[in-house]
Formats: structure tokens, C-alpha cells, sequence
């Protein structure tokens, strides 16, 4: 196709191209895109397809009639249904049109090389990152099971340079802003030539056209057929996993013909089997980058521990771990199954030293506090599952209370193990599951990290 005439189509062109956004999202002059109109290069389609109840959106692909409403629209003046799903990212009503670009793909030079990296492979990254690559020159889905601390973000660079030579564009999606935003940076960095954009709720890119896009899932909602690559981060993370919208939203912002990479150190147990029956492409890193081997769980009966929470007292087992710690300045992160356990627990937990802290999702200090712990401020941390993911505390023991508890799933339980012994300095740490009855998720879990231990001895990926 002949390049655009003028430039105000090129920024529509960059602007739209691989989206499908509400009017409301084109920052431009109506008459440019009335210009992209004439030329055939717009598609536009109802926000909402199809009668309530038996509606979907265009954009999220719910078709759950629930999370349709209905509201009297200054729009049209009438009642419209629009879809509560997406919501938080503008209302996709059945009276306005979602617009999408179908004109030329905007033209991307990649630069002769890419990727500016001068760091070393570990040989379990190197054999992933092989594999990887593999994958998204020849378009293929791939998954990527790397334990807790394998490294994985180097094991992609090759794969994505590759990529970005040949033209193409690519996606690194996960459920978690967090994720996105220590992502970036590292992209950022060794990808310095090119520009990467973070899309997350309100962040300042979300008009930026990239060759690389690090997202949240939530933030594909508003892409069609626009990357070559997807890497999926973390997809066994909530809310990924339960919300099967965003796993649309990822197949719907794929090309036809695009390869697809899974991240995770804990696949779900469908996975694991057809990985085991040599049904699932995968490549595994069953070994931290340092070398040494995964801490494995110690399982210790601790009685009816709620009860003693009632009774106001902490069960012995426990105190005696507790103090242990404090005595020897040991930090050391302690889960529970929910908040209103944890704080009844807290002033239990406290009384051994007022230092103690805790933290869950919805608390206001969440940051300061483990910015408090990260500093070594606070010795010992409560906390719910959130803190089961993505963050490193170098020198830690972990205990879970209550491991019988069922949020705490086989994949829960390894995340938490995996925040033990993460840095070289301190490649030990100790993980105590208490509980009262053990659970097949606890052995599970024991057995998971046992297995990848093995594994990588097998390989020769760890020095004992
Ligand atoms: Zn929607
Ligand atoms: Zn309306």
C-alpha cells in the first residue's frame, strides 16, 4: 500500500492501529479521522453486539449478563446497555461505536541490533532461552516453567531481539501492574534504541505506539490482531487465571499467525500433566540462577491453632519458631489465610515484640511497610497471600499458619516457599508450613519443589 498523504493520518495511524477504541479515546481533530474514513481505513462496529441478555462486548468479549447494565444515555436519550466489565477502562455503551483502523500497518526500521545486554547466562537459562527463541521465530506457543528465582526476564532477550530485527512486534502481558512496572525499566535498558511502552491503568504511554509492549492483561482489552509475539507473565496470577475475559483479550490482541510464550514457576495442574504427557511444548529452568537448590517446606502440626487464637495465645510450635527468629534477628515473613485472622493474630505476634508489623491488600501503608521490612526496620512481617508473589527480601525464613487452609492451593504455597533463599548472599532459608491436618496441596507443593531440586541435580544446575 502507498505510504499516507499527510501526517495527521499517521499519527491516527499509529494511534489506532492494532486497537479497538472508544471514540472518546482519539485525542485528534474529528476531521482526520473523517479524512481515514474516506480512504476506508476505519472500521467502526457497536460497542455492544446482539439483545440483552444475549449481548457480548465487543471490546472485553463478556457475554455474562450480569455484568451488563442498563442507563438512561445522554448519548442517544434513551435507555443503553452498557458492559461493567471494562468499565474501569470508559463505558463500551450499545449506542456508541468502537473504532478500529484498517488501513496500513505503521512502519517500524528496527534498529541493527536491538538488544544491548552484556550479561551471562546461567546453562538452565541458556537451554530456555534457546528454546524461546525458537518459539517466536517460528510462531509457535511455548511454555516457560522456571522456579522462583530462575531468572527469567534475561531468558527472553534473545527471542525478543529476534523478533524486533525481523519487524515484528511484541507483547509481554501480566496480570500485575507491579510486574509491569520493574519490567519495564529492564527492557528499557537492554533494548535501548527502541522504544517500549508500560501500559497499565492510568499510565502516561497508553497513546504511544511500540514495537515493545510491556501491559497488564486488563490493558489488551483494547487490541485486535496487533502483535506477532505474546509473552504471557505469571499466567497462573490472579485475576488471569479466573477471569476468562483476559485470556480472550490475549488471543484477541495476537495476529492470526503469532507465537505465543507462558511464563510461570507454577503451572497449573492440566498443564502439568500434558507437559508430563508430552502434550505441552515447555521448557523448564528447574534451578535458581545462584545455583543452590530450592528450600523444600518443612510440614509441623500445630493443633487447632484457631482455637488458640481465640483463647488468646499462639500455639507453642509457633511462639517457639517466633522467637528463634527475633533472638537470632532473623527476618522473617509470615503468611496468613485471611485478614480478619491476621489481625486478631497481630496483638498475639506483637506481644513477642512490638516491632512485628503486618499487611494485606487493601491496607493504606501496604508500600511503606515492605519498604519497613526491605530496610530491615521490621523483623518479622504478617501478611496475607499478597506478598506470595513478586517480592525479594534477601535473608528470610517464611512460615505459613494454617497451610491447611484452601487458599492456599499448590501454586500459593510454592510462590511462598519461593521467597525463601532468593539471594546469592543467603541462597538458604528456612519454610515451616503449620497446620493443623496436612493437605494434597501442601504435599503437593513439597513434592513440586523436591522435583525441581532433583531435576536440576540431574543436570548438573546446582552446586551442593
Ligand atoms: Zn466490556
Ligand atoms: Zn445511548
Amino acid at each position: 500500500m502507498s505510504p499516507l498523504p499527510y501526517t495527521p493520518s499517521k499519527q491516527l495511524q499509529y494511534h489506532l492501529s492494532g486497537r479497538k477504541l472508544l471514540e472518546t479515546e482519539i485525542p485528534f481533530p474529528a476531521e482526520w479521522l473523517k479524512t481515514c474514513r474516506q480512504n476506508g481505513w476505519i472500521h467502526e462496529e457497536k460497542g455492544i453486539s446482539g439483545e440483552y441478555p444475549d449481548c457480548t462486548c465487543k471490546r472485553c468479549g463478556n457475554q455474562n449478563p450480569h455484568l451488563f447494565a442498563a442507563y438512561p444515555c445522554a448519548h442517544c436519550g434513551e435507555m443503553s446497555i452498557y458492559c461493567r466489565n471494562c468499565i474501569m477502562m470508559g463505558r463500551v455503551s450499545s449506542c456508541l461505536p468502537l473504532i478500529s483502523w484498517t488501513g496500513p500497518e505503521p512502519e517500524f526500521t528496527p534498529p541493527h541490533a536491538p538488544l544491548q545486554w552484556a550479561g551471562q547466562l546461567s546453562k538452565g537459562q541458556q537451554a530456555a532461552s534457546d528454546a524461546v527463541l525458537d518459539a517466536l521465530q517460528h510462531k509457535k506457543e511455548l511454555l516457560l516453567w522456571a522456579v522462583c528465582g530462575a531468572g527469567k526476564t534475561e531468558v527472553l532477550f534473545a527471542g525478543i531481539e529476534a523478533a524486533i530485527k525481523a519487524g515484528r512486534r511484541v507483547c509481554v502481558a501480566t496480570p500485575r501492574t507491579d510486574v509491569v512496572l520493574e519490567l519495564t525499566p529492564r527492557f528499557r535498558q537492554v533494548f535501548p534504541e527502541i522504544k517500549v511502552a508500560a501500559l497499565y491503568g492510568g499510565s502516561p504511554d497508553r497513546h504511544l505506539w511500540a514495537p515493545l509492549v510491556v501491559a497488564t492483561t486488563h490493558q489488551l482489552y483494547r487490541y485486535e490482531a496487533a502483535f506477532d509475539a505474546i509473552i504471557v507473565d505469571e499466567v497462573d496470577a490472579f485475576p488471569y487465571t479466573y477471569d476468562t475475559t483476559l485470556q480472550k483479550a490475549v488471543q484477541k490482541a495476537a495476529k492470526k499467525d503469532c507465537a505465543r510464550i507462558f511464563l510461570t514457576a507454577t503451572p497449573n495442574e492440566k498443564w502439568q500433566q500434558e507437559c508430563q504427557a508430552g502434550k505441552r511444548s515447555h521448557v523448564m529452568i528447574p534451578a535458581r540462577f545462584h545455583r543452590h537448590p530450592l528450600p523444600v517446606p518443612v510440614m509441623k502440626w500445630i493443633g487447632n491453632w484457631r482455637r488458640a487464637f481465640e483463647k488468646g495465645r499462639l500455639p507453642g510450635n509457633i511462639e517457639a519458631w517466633m522467637k528463634r527468629r527475633l533472638s537470632e534477628s532473623k527476618q522473617a515473613l509470615v503468611f496468613l489465610p485471611n485478614i480478619r485472622l491476621m489481625l486478631k493474630a497481630a496483638p498475639l505476634f506483637q506481644a513477642l515484640d512490638e516491632k512485628i508489623e503486618w499487611v494485606h491488600a487493601e491496607d493504606p501503608d501496604r508500600k511503606q511497610k515492605v519498604e519497613n521490612m526491605r530496610a530491615q526496620k521490621t523483623p518479622i512481617l504478617l501478611t496475607t497471600t499478597i506478598l506470595e508473589r513478586g517480592v525479594t527480601f534477601p535473608n528470610i525464613d517464611v512460615a505459613v499458619v494454617g497451610a491447611e487452609d484452601e487458599i492456599f492451593t499448590e501454586a500459593a504455597l510454592v510462590q511462598i516457599a519461593g521467597r525463601a533463599g532468593r539471594s546469592p548472599a543467603f541462597p538458604s532459608g528456612e519454610v515451616t508450613f503449620f497446620h493443623y491436618g496436612r493437605t494434597k496441596a501442601m504435599l503437593k507443593a513439597v513434592r513440586h519443589i523436591a522435583s525441581m531440586n532433583e531435576e536440576a541435580r540431574k543436570r548438573g544446575l546446582v552446586d551442593e
